[in-house]
């Protein structure tokens, strides 16, 4: 049997897995951060209208530009995002992880490099890989904060092409404050100067704000977001970025032609008419993401504050013994690898009761 490695591969990519959390098909999922709630069903009708109406135009090739697509996410943002933005300065793709690519393409590569501050999401350092760019793995504090002393000599040591900054963090749920962004952007900009890349895809689950308001007078600043989350689309693979029209223009030098579909925009599209409605389903979630915040607390855990759909909790003596345990009990969350925690999604009620059911029991089994 032919293996990976016995191709001639690329020599970063030998020995490597891909990503995946896995896909097990138990009662209680909990472990990707997706939205727990299907899609409205006058929401499903308008896609399913859309998606008729673009089918019959599906022997031409789709719009490069995403110009409605664009337009409407504009308008999004500069409805909830305290900022006025237009086409010009949004770009979207097939999933943020999409969009980091084409970002990565565009100014990483080969002989050049990123900083992340880890644990964060681990693709960032995946994406890196794939597209050549070197992968610096930065400082974070012992509670999870960016150590803003200890992240600024790591960009004047680096000096990084590019600067991840994730916030709210995954898989941690912190948001990182806004100073502390700006700073990062000063030291990367004194070092380099490189591209700041915040990814926001947790940002509708925060307590606070967007930081879309920095991106005035900052063109090396970009703020990547998701319709995967919020708007509880993650099957459709929708992500997008805001910046400067200069970085739109940019990074339309390395996309693929025609690479966001004509049902991908037009499902995107019916599902941004229906923002409102899926936004409400957002404040649901804060509130049970508080709710498990608060029982895994009186339980005897650990939590880390959340501003995301998720909540990283411990700590365990073996944090993988604990995540057999849980999916024991039917409840699927997440191993990320951290030492000594794991993280659950918000889930509807009744999954969180499950999933809290079940962690009460582990407590008192692995006492
Ligand atoms: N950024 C972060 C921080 C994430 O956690 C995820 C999804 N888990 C993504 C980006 C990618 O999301 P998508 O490609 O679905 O937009």
């Amino acid at each position: 049997m032919t293996r990976i490695d016995d191709l001639p591969v690329r020599d970063e990519l030998r020995g490597k897995s891909p990503y995946g959390a896995p896909q097990l098909d138990v009662p209680v999922r909990l472990n990707t951060n997706e939205n727990p709630y299907p899609l409205p069903e006058p929401l499903v009708e308008r896609i399913a209208e859309r998606v008729r109406e673009a089918a019959r135009d599906l022997n031409r090739y789709p719009d490069r530009d995403a110009v409605q697509l664009r337009t409407e996410l504009a308008a999004y943002l500069t409805k909830t995002g305290r900022h006025p933005l237009g086409i010009e300065n949004v770009w979207a793709a097939n999933g943020s992880n999409e969009v980091i690519q084409q970002l990565l393409q565009t100014f990483g590569g080969p002989g050049r490099t990123a900083v992340g501050f880890e644990p964060s999401y681990s693709m960032h350092a995946l994406i890196a890989r794939g597209t050549g760019t070197g992968w610096i793995s930065g400082p974070r504090g012992e509670d999870f904060t960016i150590d803003l002393a200890a992240a600024e000599r790591a960009i004047a040591e680096h000096r990084p092409d590019v600067v991840f900054v994730t916030t709210p963090n995954n898989p941690t749920g912190n948001a990182v404050p806004p100073e502390t962004v700006l700073a990062l952007y000063e030291a990367a900009q004194a070092a380099k100067p490189s591209m700041v890349i915040v990814d926001e895809a947790y940002i509708e689950f925060s307590h606070g704000d967007s930081l879309l308001p920095l991106l005035e007078g900052r063109p090396h600043l970009v703020i990547s977001r998701t319709m995967s989350k919020a708007f509880g689309a993650a099957g459709l693979r929708l992500g997008y970025l805001a910046a400067d029209p200069a970085v739109v223009d940019a990074v339309q030098l390395v996309r693929l032609p025609y690479h966001l579909s004509a049902i991908t925009q037009a499902t995107a599209l019916a599902a941004l008419e229906h923002t409102d409605t899926l936004l409400k389903y957002v404040e649901q979630l804060k509130a049970e993401r508080d709710r498990l915040v608060t029982e895994l607390r009186a339980i005897g855990y650990d939590v880390i504050e959340s501003d995301a759909n998720f909540v990283q909790f411990g700590r365990f003596p073996d944090s993988h013994e604990a995540w057999r345990r849980i999916l024991d009990r039917g409840v699927l969350v997440r191993d990320n690898g951290v030492p000594g925690w794991l993280r659950v999604s918000a889930g509807t009620p009744e999954e969180n009761d499950a999933f809290l059911d079940a962690v009460r029991e582990v407590k008192k089994e692995l006492e």
